[in-house]
């Protein structure tokens, strides 16, 4: 799937950057532009894409600290300009426009919400945005920031595809480690799963292309995704088991949103040698994620890559109603609470919680 990248913020620029560099990296060419905007001009510095600042006028390229209200207006007040930045990309080559931010600071979690309902109101092709998720040992100002921009960011963009910061870091990682493990994991899964639409090699039937990943994410509200790969056999029908086994592995164990397996539709991305990939393994593993997901509308395809490895790229759409999404909201909520803004218990359904706009 082509794409245009904008990052919004701290960390929507860096992940911006780490995934137009795994894409640039492994020739898949599906990154057709990559742009970080933000309102601090020292995060753009040392970023190795274009770059626009906004809001000079209101907070003199010093950021807009954790307001995230402060952060919307400053997109709404801007938003043309970084969308003429843009324009002649969008247009010509892209078939979705992803919004990346980190969802419990200012800048990107006012920001992107905002920037998705005006490239929303403005372009045929889907909006999707990439939203972080803070770690929840992060400090409530980011919880309760997280939990408005989440919500605001749901219903603007054609899908939020979640990832939680807790999602991949390792145990013993500083934070900067964590971020960096978490980025490197973010631009393989996201850029294979972009890059999986563009497959060349070894045309068949089977073979994925961008219209299954905007059909799995049609249905809208919070997606996530998840993926693992094995040694496999030259041999396709020893690898059966292989493709079930990495099945369960990206949609058990390596989710961006862990533990929310309920879905109202699927992708399942089965990557590889043509040569090595059992069909019979396919079906199977198509059917345990029917099984487990609870979802009848589970799409599967193959995206050729020529490795010794079998990966599985998994997709959910409709996460929302998870258990996983309610207590977030529920931690979002308490937070708000103890900033001063009275709000009741709160499901990501109802409006207790302010959206942004
Ligand atoms: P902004 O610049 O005002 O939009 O704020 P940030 O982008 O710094 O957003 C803060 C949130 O993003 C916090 O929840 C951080 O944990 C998270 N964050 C900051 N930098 C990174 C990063 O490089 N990677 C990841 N995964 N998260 C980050």
């Amino acid at each position: 799937m082509k794409v245009v990248l904008i990052g919004v913020g701290q960390a929507g620029g860096k992940v911006t950057e780490s995934l137009a560099e795994f894409d640039y990296d492994m020739g898949f060419n599906a990154v057709r532009g990559a742009l970080a905007v933000n309102s601090a001009e020292a995060d753009l510095q040392n970023l190795g894409i274009d770059t626009t600042l906004i809001g000079q006028d209101r907070v003199k390229g010093h950021g807009v600290g954790g307001d995230n209200e402060l952060g919307a207006q400053i997109m709404q007040e801007n938003a043309v300009e970084v969308l003429d930045s843009l324009d002649g990309r969008i247009t010509t080559e892209a078939e979705a426009v992803v919004v990346v931010a980190g969802l419990g600071g200012g800048t990107g979690s006012g920001g992107a919400p905002m920037l998705a309902r005006e490239l929303n109101r403005i372009y045929e092709m889907p909006v999707y945005v990439l939203g972080i998720l803070p770690g929840k040992d992060e400090g409530g100002l980011y919880q309760a920031n997280a939990g408005r921009s989440l919500k605001t960011a749901a219903r603007e963009a054609d899908s939020l595809l979640l990832v939680d910061n807790d999602a991949w870091r390792g145990t013993g990682d500083s934070v900067a480690d964590g971020y960096e493990r978490v980025n490197d994991a973010i631009s393989q899964r996201v850029g294979l799963l972009l890059a999986s639409g563009e497959a060349v090699e070894g045309v068949g039937e089977s073979v994925v292309d961008s219209s299954e990943i905007i059909n799995t994410l049609r249905g809208g509200g919070i997606s996530s995704v998840g993926y693992a790969s094995a040694e496999a056999s030259e041999d396709a029908g020893e690898n059966v088991n292989t493709i079930t086994s990495v099945t369960r592995k990206a949609l058990l164990t390596s989710m961006s949103l862990p533990n929310a397996v309920e879905a109202e539709s699927a992708l399942l991305v089965i990557a590889g040698d043509p040569e090595r990939i059992s069909r019979k393994g396919v079906e199977r593993a198509r059917r345990w994620v029917e099984d487990q997901t609870g979802s009848m509308e589970v799409r599967g395809g193959d995206f050729p890559l020529g490795s010794d490895k079998l990966a599985a790229l998994v997709v959910l759409s409709g996460v929302e109603r998870s258990d996983r999404v309610d207590q977030f909201m529920e931690r979002a909520n308490e937070a708000a609470k103890s900033q001063g803004n009275s709000v009741d218990p709160d499901e990501f359904t109802n409006d207790d919680l302010d959206s942004l706009l």
